[in-house]
């Protein structure tokens, strides 16, 4: 067959399941249970479809605005992309180089990381976790010569967040021509942004996406922050690629989801309040929980291995997510639904495993 070296090496991502065979209730993809704004189904409902006749914007200019207007800054330091999965890709091949040395990232982390290695041929080395599994960047400075870091806050799957100190101590402390990228996609969950420090640190960058708290992971649109030569530097990485992966549709409807910030603070807190609920819940039935600034929880009881618990869930009828790795593999993380999902879920451990 005609197949590149390239494509028999390659280990793919494997995203979470989407099993067809019936209906789940889903809590295995940080999806978000409550529907977008009411202004994007406007936009759906009356979107004049001779719009489609054109190719979209290339550069994004009226969504770029919308975010930049958001978080105080210039639309040349905003970026946005078919998700951000994409965005992320843009950066492994715009900002890593293994010729400077290697890339690091946590060794529990989001698992996408070491596949964007492979498939751009960066070479990685990754950074232990403390013992209570949350990050150590003190590890990320003993590794030099590096190539840049990156790493998400708050992290998956565990869920656990560092104050905005810890990243500033990172970044003060590691060389500024070394791109640092730190992907936020579930920073509205709780947590504190590295959104400050970007006037200080012109090798930062940040990675967003609508898929969670703004709950359109079916749109595909993510987006990044940086200084103006970071920017141009994904720009030239996405015109080499594709000239369009934000088609007219998504700009729109990204535009029409950041003009309701009532409505998703209003489901975002929702969700946070769910979260505490169902962590106690969790607790009071004898489990261990990682404290979660995110829309999921990573959690594991003694004697019972996640993967068990993962199956018996599944059996049941709902779906949560089980990783397979050494430090991982008594846990499983589970989705922040609505609390009568978490109420169903809480119910369903009891029965199977008190
Ligand atoms: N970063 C992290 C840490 C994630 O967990 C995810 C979701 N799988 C993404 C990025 C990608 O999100 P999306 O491509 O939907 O924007």
């Amino acid at each position: 067959m005609a197949l590149s070296q390239r494509i028999r090496k390659l280990k793919p991502y494997v995203a979470g399941e989407q099993p067809q065979d019936r209906v789940y209730l889903k809590l295995n993809t940080n999806e978000n249970p409550y529907p977008p704004s009411a202004k994007v189904q406007d936009a759906l409902r009356t979107f004049d479809s001779e719009r489609l006749r054109l190719y979209p914007d290339p550069l994004c200019r009226g969504l770029r605005r919308r975010l930049a207007e958001k978080y105080g800054l210039s639309p040349e330091e905003v970026f946005v992309s078919n998700g951000s999965d994409e965005v992320l890709s843009f950066c492994f091949y715009a900002f890593f180089d293994s010729t400077e040395g290697k890339l690091l990232f946590p060794e529990v982390t989001y698992s996408f990381y070491p596949v964007y290695c492979d498939y751009y041929g960066i070479a990685f080395e990754t950074v232990p976790l403390s013992p209570s599994l949350s990050l150590d960047l003190r590890g990320f400075l003993g590794k030099n010569p590096s190539c840049g870091i990156i790493f998400a806050n708050p992290n998956t799957p565990t869920g656990t967040c560092l104050p905005l100190g810890e990243v500033t101590r990172l970044l003060q402390n590691y060389p500024p021509s070394k791109a640092v990228v730190i992907d936020e996609a579930y920073i509205d969950f709780g947590g504190e942004s590295a959104l400050p420090l970007l006037s200080d640190f012109s090798n930062l960058l940040i990675v967003r996406t609508f898929s969670k708290s703004m709950s359109l992971a079916g749109l595909r649109l993510g987006f990044a922050m940086g200084r103006k030569e970071l920017i141009q530097a994904l720009f030239a990485a996405k015109d080499a690629f594709n000239s369009y992966p934000v088609n007219t549709l998504t700009q729109l409807i990204g535009e029409m989801a950041l003009s309701d910030e009532p409505y998703y603070n209003a489901i975002t807190g929702k969700i946070i309040a769910t979260r505490e609920r169902f962590s106690k819940a969790l607790l009071g039935l004898g489990w261990h929980v990682l404290p979660s600034k995110a829309n999921f929880v990573f959690a594991s009881k003694k004697g019972i291995p996640g993967k068990k618990v993962y199956s018996k869930l599944k059996e049941a009828g709902i779906l949560v997510r089980h990783f397979d790795k050494e430090r991982t593999r008594d846990f499983i993380r589970i989705t922040i639904g609505k609390d009568e999902d978490m109420d169903r879920l809480i119910d369903s451990l009891a029965n199977l495993f008190s």
